[in-house]
């Protein structure tokens, strides 16, 4: 399950980045896979709620996720487009195979919200 390893780093890079924000409190959280990224939705999700109590900065936070089709370049004619299905890997287009994977295989943080540290918070 790489998927736990993966939500840890997710965590630890919300931590900072809270942290710097003076954020309190992660509301939501919304990450986006790529669907060649081998990422399973459901084991993403088991590894945020054992995680998300600790710190509990995301204790209460909503995780959405969404899964994204791969996008692919076509080098005959130049096109675009998304691959519809995985087990057809040409163009759109042309119909030609000589093309090349834009995406699919990421995992990113699209966005957060979350609430700020109240303002009389005091530096000491
Ligand atoms: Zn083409």
């Amino acid at each position: 399950m790489h998927e736990t390893a993966l939500m840890y780093d997710v965590l630890r890079t919300l931590e900072a980045s809270a942290k710097e924000n003076n954020i309190e409190e992660i509301t939501e959280l919304k990450l986006v896979i790529g669907s060649l990224s081998s990422i399973l939705p459901d084991a993403l999700r088991f590894a945020f709620d054992a995680f998300k109590g600790s710190p509990p900065l995301a204790q209460d936070a909503v995780l959405k996720i969404e899964e994204r089709k791969p996008q692919a370049l076509c080098n005959s004619c130049g096109s675009c487009f998304t691959i519809e299905n995985p087990w057809e890997f040409s163009c759109a287009r042309c119909g030609g195979v000589d093309i090349r994977i834009q995406s699919g295989e990421e995992l990113y943080i699209e966005y957060y919200k979350g609430r700020e540290r109240s303002v009389d918070y005091k530096e000491n």
